[in-house]
């Protein structure tokens, strides 16, 4: 067998390495529970490949160890799971395939202490936490299906070795050396305490060894199977904790079981607080997918893109334990558990939403993500635009009283003048600026409210959904503003129609080409001139954004 290879981190990693020990002191007990779910999804991934390759079989007793060695001051963790082959090695300890350390840095700088044991899950750079207790970490790991065994290690200071090795079955051993202060994992008390707070619901067996024996260290039921009776408030916030990587407690918690056509059991959360990067994140859903309490994947989309944000399980009957990929495509099951599930969250929503102040922070979280509903989903877009909760001119949006600050379209609709028959609004990049707009003079002066839109979103949906209570969405920039009819209230002066007529030919010669019209509105009350869009085809917001994609 060959010898030592010498390797150099990736230039992202040495970086990520610097701020991950640097950063994240305080909150140092962490990396046992990422190296803890790095074991757990080893040993799901293994489960699952052995479906179709019985070579990589889970041995029946499969579980995680934890095995601190005081004197030797070592801490080793070691799963039956999937394993690493030495391409893999290099590909997944080596490198950072996903998430940049960029992003990551700025997130850390930016984030509160107590967020920022968060961000290390959330990027996906959980490995290189052991570094905060090590100074130096050994990884012998044999992949599942192959008799070869490779060893890694790495002092955490850019550069890694890989040499051959051997071990007797297929998984991984992570082992720690640990540093001169942090004595504290060495020590088996220490060590449950954490395993019980971050990795208790992991569904495989992790044992801690101890001095008279192996000892089991995390519960692992299947919380959601319980009766809702029996299970606390606390451990469904752990749970919580564990599946978001949040800090924070939830905002809603949905636990119910589904019994008929179809049975499932399910524990959903929509988060206390909008995780970090969201926005950047995939739109599918990451419910996850359990067959008789097996995890099976998490990449089903049990709900549409614009319920993304809830999180939890789903644990179905109604389909075999080996269900495989292909099938998850094929089965029917997926499409009744999605409708299922989705009529369950949007009821529960507008339940909560008869509550304008508790329903609030989750709007200012996701009410963005839920009104891609109202643009891509036509199935629920009445129903999602009537939950939704807009900024308006008419409305304080410094009160006490956060939620006088917004509206609903119902609440607009009842509030319009007689005569009116549009629900105007002004799209924008931010609600200052267009609270300040001069798009709104008229309107202001005239006591016509304008709802006022500042999420990307908006400049798409307002079309889609085109009516609301039978009346009309008009962009106040959008063709002529038809505001005759309204009486000017107070002593603002529309200015002298007459002037018009020599000033417009004047403004038309002056502009050219790069107007297509000019002409006298009722809009303005005292500035001179604004742009306004045709009336047919984009307004000015959805113009300003094809123009910044290149479009
Ligand atoms: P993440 O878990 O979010 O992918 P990590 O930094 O925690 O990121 O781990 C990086 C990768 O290393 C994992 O995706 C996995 O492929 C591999 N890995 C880490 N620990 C193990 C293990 N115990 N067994 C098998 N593969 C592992
Ligand atoms: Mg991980």
């Amino acid at each position: 067998q060959g010898g030592t290879e010498q390797h150099e981190f990736s230039a992202e990693v040495g970086r990520l390495l610097d701020l991950v020990v640097h950063s994240l002191y305080s909150e140092r007990e962490i990396f046992l529970r990422e190296l803890v779910a790095n074991s757990a999804d080893a040993t799901d991934r293994r489960r699952f490949e052995a479906l179709t390759d019985g070579a990589r079989a889970l041995p029946e007793d499969a579980k995680i160890r934890i095995n601190p060695d005081k004197e030797a001051r070592l801490l080793t963790i070691s799963d039956d799971g999937s394993g690493m082959s030495r391409e893999e090695l290099v590909s997944n300890l080596g490198t950072i395939a996903r998430s940049g350390t960029r992003a990551f840095g700025q997130q850390l700088e930016s984030a509160k202490p107590e967020d920022k044991p968060n961000l290390i899950g959330q990027f996906g750079v959980g490995f290189y936490a052991a570094f905060m207790v090590a100074d130096c970490v050994e990884v012998v790991s044999r992949r599942a299906g192959s008799d070869e065994a490779w060893r890694w290690a790495s002092e955490g200071k850019g550069a890694y070795t890989l040499e051959p090795a051997t071990r007797e079955k297929a998984g991984t051993d992570i082992t720690l050396h640990i540093k001169e202060d942090a004595d504290e994992f060495l020590d088996t008390w220490r060590l449950q305490a954490i395993i019980r707070k971050w990795a208790d619901h992991i569904s495989w067996p992790i044992t801690i060894l101890k001095e008279d024996g192996e000892s089991p260290a995390n519960e692992g039921t299947a919380l959601w199977r319980k009766p809702k009776s029996e299970v606390t408030e606390e451990q469904l916030n752990d749970f919580y904790r564990h599946v978001t990587h949040n800090f924070d407690t939830p905002w809603a918690t949905l636990h119910w079981r589904a019994e008929g056509t179809i049975e499932f059991t399910s524990l959903l959360f929509i988060p206390g607080s909008r995780p970090f990067e969201f926005s950047e994140q995939s739109r599918e859903s990451r419910i996850r997918l359990h067959v008789r309490r097996m995890f099976i994947t998490d990449d089903a989309n049990l709900v549409p893109s614009w319920l993304r944000f809830v999180q939890g399980v789903v644990d179905t009957e109604d389909l075999p334990l080996n269900v495989s990929r292909e099938m998850l495509q094929a089965t029917p099951v997926l499409a009744r558990i999605r409708k299922a599930v989705t009529g369950r969250v949007l009821t529960d929503l507008k339940n909560r939403a008869k509550d304008a102040e508790t329903f609030l922070p989750f709007w200012e979280n996701f009410g963005a993500i839920v009104k891609e509903g109202v643009w891509e989903d036509a199935e629920h877009r009445t129903e999602l635009a009537g939950l939704a909760r807009f900024r308006s001119s008419a409305l304080p949006t410094d009160g006490e009283d956060a939620a006088k600050g917004w509206t609903t379209l119902g609440d607009y609709v009842a509030r319009m003048k007689p005569e009116q028959e549009a629900i105007y609004f002004l799209t924008g990049d931010n609600e200052d600026a267009l609270a300040k707009s001069p798009q709104l003079e008229g309107f202001r002066a005239r006591g016509i409210e304008v709802l006022l839109l500042s999420d990307p979103v908006d400049a798409f949906w307002p079309e889609r959904l085109s009516s609301f209570e039978g009346k009309t969405l008009r962009s106040v920039t959008q063709g002529h503003a038809d505001l005759e009819k309204f009486a000017i209230e107070g002593e603002a002066d529309a200015g002298d129609a007459a002037d018009l007529d020599i000033l417009i030919p004047a403004l038309k010669e002056a502009l050219g080409e790069s107007v297509s019209e000019v002409r006298g509105t009722d809009r303005l009350v005292s500035s001179a001139v604004v742009l306004a869009a045709p009336e047919h085809g984009p307004d000015l917001q959805l113009q300003k954004l094809m123009r910044r994609s290149g479009q």
